[in-house]
């Protein structure tokens, strides 16, 4: 039973330690490789893209007069843009500073021709305020998005967008969803767990990290499509392409842009910002959303997997038990997979590390119990081959006496007187190997139940006189002295001879093992229902250890053995089973060098 409350306790803690380890940023990490690893592994497939890209690439710049030029290319891109008939136009050029008026007067004109015009705004250093555009740009604007990166903060890599930061009480929708609205001309309803689009509901729950989306980047193969200004100026019949579309224009000339970011895909290429967020558009235009598996079923499922491990270990073995535990292990590894092709985020670590720290602890455990359970039985062999022997030891002796007794009587003539000496000694010796063989098939009997106990009625006290009467020439041949003040007139009902068995065994192994000059006490008393009888010595003693085996059958103490008294130790395994099949129990009080006591504890007759 306390075995059991331990393994269960140690399958609690596997499970527990599982879920912890991967609450830390270590474990954050990993579940965030795993995810990448997935999110490459089961890519979506390609959708016709609602958005593109109006490109400031190098070219673009080279050709304009480099990044100084870069408002007046952004007009030029924009006028065709506007001619072409987008949707809506989400800029992401921070407009916050006035530049050369010729290129902020140009861009002031395209803006006003441009349908749907989403500006962005940046937390300044601080996270104070807002990077705002400068008002003659403002106006002409439908909304203002923020274009936060939201980067993971343990490896820069950006797999979710907060859909809403707020600089103190000042809060502002990413530029994504704000290009989104503007493209729908919807309103943006929230509730705690989504935000409602003109009927597209965005499962991003507010948190204390704000509302987080994640980004379903498009396939590797398939990205948005980018038309640059340059390109653009080339060949003005490109801008056919931006017609009906939410464009997205930014810089995307890779030695001008601070903001590139890297993606899951990435393996260490980057993404521009522009792309990231038309991604996020595309994320909400398709209702790609990815979202996370709630926080009950990831310690539900890890609890599952650790109980599956420690029932697993607990009643199956060899194969069997290593099949099981394999199919567990590819379980904890396939679920957050299956459920990512649904669209749920399940963590990976939690139920992986918690399933192969189960498996290891019930493994070891098996390994250590079953080993302790072998040593066990190989000692208690080991025991009862030493019995074995002592047994045989036992009997030779009257053998070879009867064995010489009867020889002699054949083989030689002798006077009467000798040879009556020589029958008595026969007679006396049978009886004792009678007697031997009689307890040791006792012992047999008595285990297996089929001892019938007779039913008579006696005191406590006429038992405890008789015995008395058969110990005290032993006592005295070893200069013990035996105290029996009060012996106890309660009646008992069972099988007298049984019971004389039992207490003349304690009495005799408490004079067995007490040294010379020292005093046995025998004493009894009603103790409610029952009628306890005791004998205490001042003898060898036994230590904790000792007093909890000396019921085992052949049990001797070294002690015991030191002292040259042991026995077969089998006399108490019966005493014991005598004083249960009465209904009664046996006590030991003990303490090495300082004596024992025995008690028995028997019902008393009604
Ligand atoms: P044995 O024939 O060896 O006495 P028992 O079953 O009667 O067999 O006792 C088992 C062991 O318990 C003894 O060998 C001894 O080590 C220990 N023992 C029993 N009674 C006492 C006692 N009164 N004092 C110390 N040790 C005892």
């Amino acid at each position: 039973m306390k075995k059991r409350l331990v393994y269960v306790a140690l399958m609690a803690a596997a499970w527990l330690l599982g879920i912890m380890a991967s609450w830390t940023a270590f474990g954050r990490q990993i579940d965030s490789f795993a995810y990448d690893f997935v999110f490459r592994l089961h890519q979506p497939k390609p959708w016709p893209a609602q958005s593109m890209i109006l490109a400031l690439d190098q070219a673009t710049l080279k050709s304009l007069g480099g990044v100084r030029g870069m408002r007046q290319a952004l007009a030029m891109g924009l006028e065709k843009v506007a001619a072409a008939h987008p949707k809506a136009v989400a800029v992401d050029v921070i407009l916050a500073e006035p530049a050369d008026e010729a290129g902020d007067a140009a861009l002031e004109a395209a803006f006003r021709k441009t349908p749907n015009l989403v500006l962005p705004c940046d937390l300044l250093p601080d996270e104070k305020g807002w990077d705002d555009p400068l008002p003659r740009f403002r106006k002409l604007a439908v909304a203002v998005g923020q274009v936060h990166a939201g980067l993971d903060s343990l490896d820069a890599i950006s797999r979710e967008l907060p859909l809403e930061l707020a600089a103190g009480k000042d809060r502002r929708w990413a530029l994504a969803l704000e290009a989104f609205r503007a493209s729908d001309g919807s309103q943006i309803l929230e509730s705690p767990d989504d935000l409602d689009v003109g009927g597209t509901i965005i499962p991003a729950r507010l948190t204390s990290a704000g509302r987080l989306l994640r980004i379903r980047y498009r396939p590797l193969d398939s990205p948005i499509s980018r038309i640059s200004v340059k390109q653009l100026m080339d060949k003005p019949g490109l801008a056919a392409q931006f017609t009906g579309k939410v464009v997205f224009a930014g810089l995307t000339d890779q030695t001008a842009v601070r903001d590139r970011w890297m993606t899951p895909y990435s393996n260490g290429s980057i993404m521009p910002g522009v792309e990231i967020h038309a991604s996020a558009f595309e994320t909400i235009a398709e209702k790609m959303f990815l979202v996370s598996a709630p926080e009950w079923s990831v310690l539900l499922f890890a609890m599952a997997l650790t109980a599956g491990a420690g029932l697993t270990f607990a009643y199956l073995s060899g194969w069997a038990a290593n099949v099981a535990a394999a199919s567990l292990v590819i379980a904890a590894h396939l679920v957050p997979y299956a459920a990512f092709t649904e669209r749920i985020v399940f963590p990976y670590l939690p139920g992986t590390l918690a399933v192969w720290l189960a498996i290891v602890a019930a493994a070891s455990w098996r390994h250590f119990v079953v080993r302790g359970q072998l040593g066990k039985s190989e000692s208690e062999r080991l025991r009862y081959q030493h019995a074995m022997h002592f047994v045989t030891h036992e009997m030779r002796t009257p053998l070879t006496a009867i064995q010489g007794s009867s020889e002699l009587i054949g083989r030689y003539a002798m006077t009467d007187e000798k040879r009556k000496q020589m029958a008595a000694l026969i007679v006396t010796e049978s009886k004792r190997l009678g007697s031997m063989i009689e307890t040791f098939l006792s012992v047999e009997r008595l285990s297996a139940g089929e001892i019938q106990l007779k039913e008579e009625s006696f005191t406590a006290a006429e038992v405890m006189q008789t015995c008395l009467s058969r110990a005290l020439p032993l006592a005295e041949r070893k200069q013990i002295a035996i105290d029996s003040a009060e012996l106890p007139n309660e009646r008992i009902r069972g099988d007298r001879e049984l019971i004389e068995y039992a207490f003349f065994n304690i009495l005799t192994n408490a004079v067995k093992y007490s040294p010379a000059g020292t005093r046995i006490e025998l004493s009894g008393r009603r103790v409610k229902d029952r009628v306890s009888v005791s004998v205490r010595d001042q003898g060898i003693g036994m230590n904790q250890r000792e007093m909890r085996r000396v019921f085992e059958k052949f049990y001797r103490t070294t002690r015991a053995q030191q002292s040259g008294e042991a026995g077969s130790g089998i006399g108490l395994s019966i005493v014991e089973q005598i004083v249960e099949q009465h209904g009664g129990s046996i006590l030991v009080e003990s303490e090495p060098g300082k004596g024992s006591c025995f008690t028995l504890l028997l019902p008393v007759e009604r």
